[in-house]
This record gives C-alpha cells, structure tokens and sequence, in this order.
C-alpha cells in the first residue's frame, strides 16, 4: 500500500480494500517509526488526522468521494491551518497555532484529503539542505548522513520514505525541485499565480508558489488539480478557468522540441549528475523528441540578482514579526524599542538575520539604485532570454542540481557554496515560469539525480505529459530508498 499511486490509493478506498482510517493508522505508525531518525515532521496531531480520515470515509460511504478523498497527506509546515501549529521551521512561530486555513489547506480539505502533519523545513523557507530549521536538520532517507535539500527538505525526505502519499511544498528560488532531485521524488513548481498564496508564509513575495511534491508526475498532476484556482485574498492569483492537469497525460512525444541550455551544462556541474541528464535526453529521443540547442546568456546571473531581490522583498515580509502581535516575545526588555530588538535577535536564527541584513541594505537609500533597481532590469532580461528560446522548443531540459545530496555540516560554513545549490532552479522563479524535476537515475554515491523541466507559461499540462511518458519508459521514480 505504501507505494501505491494516487490513483491506486484512490481507487482501493473506493472498493472499500481499505479504509482512510487504516490507511492513516498505517501511516501514522511509519512516521512514528521512522520520524525519529528522518526528522521530516515537526508537528503531528494523531487525533486530528485519525478524525479527517473517519468524515472522509463517511464521504466516500456517501458517495461524495473526489479523486484524493481519504488520502493522507503532508503539509508543508509554512501553511496556516486552522488548529495546527504552524512555525515556518522557526523559533518566531515555535508556538504559533494558526487561527484560519491557507488557500491551498481549505481547498485540501474540501478534497476530503487527510492532513497527516506539518513538514520540517529551512527557516523560513530560506535555505538548500533544511539545516536552518530551528527543529533540526532533516535526514535524506537514501543516506541519512546527507541532507535532503531544502527548504521544503522535510516533504522530501516525506514522501520518499513513504511517510505520507504526497505532500505539499513551496519554491521561491527552487525549494520544490532541489529537494525532490536531492531526494529521487517528482515535484511541480507551477507558474507563479497560479496556486494563491493566502495563508502561506510569505518570504519573497514575489517569487514564492507553492505546488506538489509526489512520487510520480501523474500523482503531481492529481495534487496541482486540487492546489490551483483563484482566490480573491492573494492579489497576484490568477483568473483562469480551473484546469485539469491530467488531461494531456497520454499524449505521444513525437516531435516534442528539448531545448538544451548550454550554460546548464558548462563548469560546475558533476559529472554523474550531467550523465544521468544525458541519458534521459537520450530516452526522450528515443520517445520520438527533438534535441535544440539553445542559449539562456543572462542565466549566469540569476543567483546574484536573486540574492538581491529575495533578501529584499524578506526584510520587508519579515518586519512584521517583532514580538508584539504574535509570535516569539523577549522575556525581558526596558523598553518598546528592546523588546522589538530582543524578540528578532532571539527569535531568527543566523540566515534569516543575514538575509534580513542584505535586503535592508539593498534598499536603503543610496543602494537602492545601485542594487535592488539593477537586479529588478537583470530580472527582467532573464525572463526575455526564457521568451526566445519558447521560439525554438516545448519544453527546456536540464540538471535540477549541480550535484547529488551532500552531507550534513557540509556547506554550513560557506553561505555562497550553498546558494549555488540553485544555480539551475532559480532563473525560473525570476521569470515566473513552471518547472519540475523528476528522478533520472544515481550518481556515484548512489544518491539520486533530478531531471529539470522548465516549461513556458501555463504548459504545466504539457510538462506534467513529457515527465509521465518519460516515467512510463523507466522505473527511477519507483526505487526507494532501501535502508531506512
Ligand atoms: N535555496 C534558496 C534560498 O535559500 C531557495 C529557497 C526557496 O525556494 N524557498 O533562498
């Protein structure tokens, strides 16, 4: 049951081969078996969830059941949900129970979907490896000495260990895609707009879009289905008519253009990880796709124009927590302006402080120009690069990561080492646009390699379609993790 499908999940509840109560227990009893070790969850509310999964059985006993009704899910620990503590990996929201339920919640539960528990993640979602969480680093199941990407490491390392049927996540810069690469998982970062952000933890408003993480790109699909549609409370949600991502899900490769990046495959990255690539592309010749070699010249500066607006657009969200509202408060201070410094420096850990540090910079008056304004032009010359070679092909390919997971401690001295974690992810954020990553095979280490695909605007259904035909050509996104 563990490995089952969304579809097969769906449809054995729906033959009554088991109940969402059972299949919840069965989860809940894996997690307390192996969370100890993985570290992938932070909060868990068994009576809760055992609660959701009994009114979802008296759904499908009413024959109300939609696809994911009944099924045990992980959210990422950035998205309020009514009763739930909701601490964004920080010691800020350590006690923080949310009164209102995000967007993304709210459409999960009239799903009949049952929230397994709150994902572990990189404090504030401001990281590559989960090791800022204030609640400890996440192991990665392949190699629980490995880190399993971040920031939303713990949905990862989650739905890899088979702790949950799917989860959710979030991407400002590549936190979906990097840890799914890093973890041998599938996940979607749609185009920006398209899931509403209300109730989701802002970190880069900008830039931050949620969307699923699963084992499969079909599964992916399934969850998009649910996550997407407009809401009036996010002032950048898109209206667009409700899609079905699954419908293109069949569609022959036959003369799909790949367009190949060839500053995604120059220094820097791995060799194992450049030769599972390879030899994915290869497949999809094979599946009757065309190979177009293109140029994405202002790539190169997508990690320092990110660095700029990121931070930037943080110190701002992040000003609201000073300890008068909500969350953390100093227990001691003399006065007003004390407390509101006592609160932040106890209640941020070190990266988000360096990032609230370079955004602040980068706008105050003087910088404002010379940095935030530059990178806003760099920005926009970054999604014209991404325009012309839509001209050229379907869908862009290349590594989701530069190289396979790393161990624990091994980046956490060196800031610069770990932001080049995204040096591929990131560009798509900048420009708005879908990207996914998908298992394409083991390096050296016999750690798991992502495949990227980058699609142009709203061609999520398109996207999800070339990464299921590939699915359905090789078996990567079946092997688990063996040793946990
Ligand atoms: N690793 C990047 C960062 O630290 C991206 C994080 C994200 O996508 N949330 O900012």
């Amino acid at each position: 049951m563990i490995n089952a499908s969304l579809k097969q999940l769906s449809a054995a509840l729906a033959e009554k081969k088991i109940s969402s109560v059972e299949l919840t227990q069965l989860y809940l009893d894996r997690i307390a078996a192996l969370n100890p070790t993985l570290n992938a969850f932070v909060t868990l509310d068994a009576e809760r969830s055992l609660a959701q999964a009994k009114a979802a059985d008296a759904m499908l006993a009413a024959g109300h059941a939609q696809p994911l009704t009944g099924i045990p899910l992980a959210q990422k620990d950035i998205f309020c949900a009514t009763g739930w503590r909701t601490t964004c990996g920080s010691k800020m929201l350590e006690n923080f129970i949310a009164p209102y339920d995000a967007h993304v919640i709210q459409q999960f539960n009239q799903a009949g979907a049952v929230n397994l528990g709150k994902t572990n993640m990189d404090e504030f979602a401001m990281g590559s490896s989960n090791e800022t969480s204030y609640f400890g680093a996440v192991r990665n199941p392949w190699n629980t000495n490995a880190v399993p990407g971040g920031s939303s490491g713990g949905a990862a390392s989650a739905v890899a260990a088979r702790l949950c049927a799917a989860a959710t996540g979030t991407d400002t810069g590549g936190s979906i895609r990097q840890p799914a690469a890093l973890c041998g998982i599938s996940g979607i970062k749609p185009t920006y707009g398209t899931v509403s952000r209300y109730g989701m933890i802002a970190f880069a408003s900008s830039l931050d879009q949620a969307g699923p993480m699963a084992r499969s790109a079909e599964d992916c699909a399934l969850m998009l289905n649910v996550m997407t549609g407009f809401d009036e409370r996010d002032s950048t949600s898109l209206q667009r008519e409700k899609e079905d991502y699954t419908r293109d899900l069949n569609q022959p490769l036959a003369g799909l253009r790949i367009g190949l990046p060839k500053e995604f495959f120059a220094a820097g990255l791995d060799n194992d990880v450049a030769e599972c690539v390879q030899a994915a592309i290869a497949e999809y010749q094979k599946l009757g796709a065309v190979v177009v070699d293109i140029s994405l010249p202002n790539s190169r500066l997508a990690v320092p124009v990110y660095y700029v607006l990121a931070p930037a657009e943080a110190s701002s969200n992040l000003s609201r927590f000073d300890g008068v509202r909500y969350g953390y408060r100093a227990p001691d201070y003399t006065d007003l302006t004390d407390m509101y410094e006592k609160s932040r420096a106890q209640g941020f850990g070190a990266e988000v402080k360096r990032r609230i540090m370079i955004g602040t910079y980068v706008l105050s008056h003087g910088y404002y120009d010379a940095y935030y304004l530059q990178a806003q032009k760099i920005r926009r010359l970054i999604a014209q690069d991404f325009a012309a070679a839509f001209t050229q092909c379907d869908v862009i390919m290349g590594p989701t990561s530069p190289s396979t997971a790393f161990n624990l401690g091994e980046k956490g001295d060196d800031p610069v080492q770990m932001y080049l974690s995204d040096i591929y992810t990131i560009a798509v954020n900048l420009a708005g646009l879908p990207g996914m990553s998908i298992p394409a095979g083991f390096g050296k280490n016999g750690l798991p390699v992502g495949l990227q695909l980058i699609g142009d605007y709203f061609k999520e259904a398109q996207m999800l379609n070339a990464a299921h035909q590939y699915q359905q050509a090789t078996d990567w996104h079946q092997r688990a993790p063996q040793h946990i």
